[in-house]
């Protein structure tokens, strides 16, 4: 891997009222005490609702930890029920936001040109997105998992500036290995890590595309991670059921060890 430093973030989904959110912060914090910040940035990505309260903890007790959110809105503000704002987010100190979860494109028809809407938002508002893409099984029996995911990140990029593009967090999410326990090779995972990165570098260029990290999604658990980090174009992984797991994501945040 080159000079990028590698990303090991929790996506906790719909799970956890605001006071359990705080103590499982405050486990992982725990948790990590000695660990060593500098090999991995830690994240976790909590609901909306708990955002306020995770915040005021990790500020509060000046925890390593950063955190960001499940979604964001393509809009800055006004008539839309139930969004939240890149502007909003940011106050909050969100570093980073989801644009393009499995979970959002199946169950709420999130197509690649609202992905991209929010992937520009998020800059917008000084946000950094955290892109995720991925095919489905049918599209990996049928071997299209390349070109598939190369065409969600193409959409996903238009009008992204070439600085940001460096700054921006892709996470390749095969939707076949999401909470079912079949975690990708690590072969397969950078068969596809490579190819966006390669992409990235065709659209940009190389040098852009050594900076933008790109992560692993699907099932990562702290005795799978290190294999799939050791893979020249993985620089971390989005966890979710590990992540809800004190004891589980922290020895992730130490990359297995
Ligand atoms: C995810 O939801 O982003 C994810 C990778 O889930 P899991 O780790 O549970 O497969």
């Amino acid at each position: 891997m080159a000079d990028r430093k590698p990303l090991i973030a929790g996506n906790w989904k719909l799970n956890n009222n605001h006071l359990e959110a705080i103590s499982l912060v405050q486990k992982i914090a725990f948790s990590l005490k000695d660990a060593d910040f500098e090999r991995a940035e830690v994240v976790v990505i909590p609901s909306f609702t708990n955002l306020r309260s995770v915040q005021t903890l990790i500020d509060g007790d000046k925890l390593r930890i950063g955190y960001g959110a499940q979604d964001i809105s393509a809009h800055d503000k006004g008539a839309y029920t139930g969004e939240v704002s890149g502007a909003q987010l940011a106050k909050l100190g969100c570093t980073y936001a989801l644009a393009g979860h499995s979970e959002r494109r199946e169950y709420h028809n999130e197509d690649d040109a609202l992905v991209n809407a929010k992937v520009r938002a998020a800059f917008a508002s000084g946000v950094t997105p955290l892109l995720c893409l991925g095919e489905g099984l049918e599209v990996r029996k049928s071997g299209g998992q390349v070109a598939h995911s190369v065409a969600q990140l193409d959409a996903a990029l238009k009008d992204v500036t070439e600085e940001q593009a460096g700054r921006i967090v892709v996470a390749y999410e095969p939707v076949w290995a999401i909470g079912t326990g079949e975690v990708a090779t690590p072969e397969d995972a950078q068969e596809v890590c490579g190819a966006l990165r390669a992409r990235i570098a065709e659209l940009y260029s190389p040098e852009t595309a050594e900076r933008t990290r790109i992560l692993y999604g699907g099932s990562v658990k702290a005795d799978n991670v290190a294999g799939i980090m050791a893979k020249d174009d993985i620089d971390g992984a989005l966890v979710g059921g590990a992540s809800l797991k004190a004891d589980e994501f922290a020895k992730l945040a130490r990359l297995g060890e």
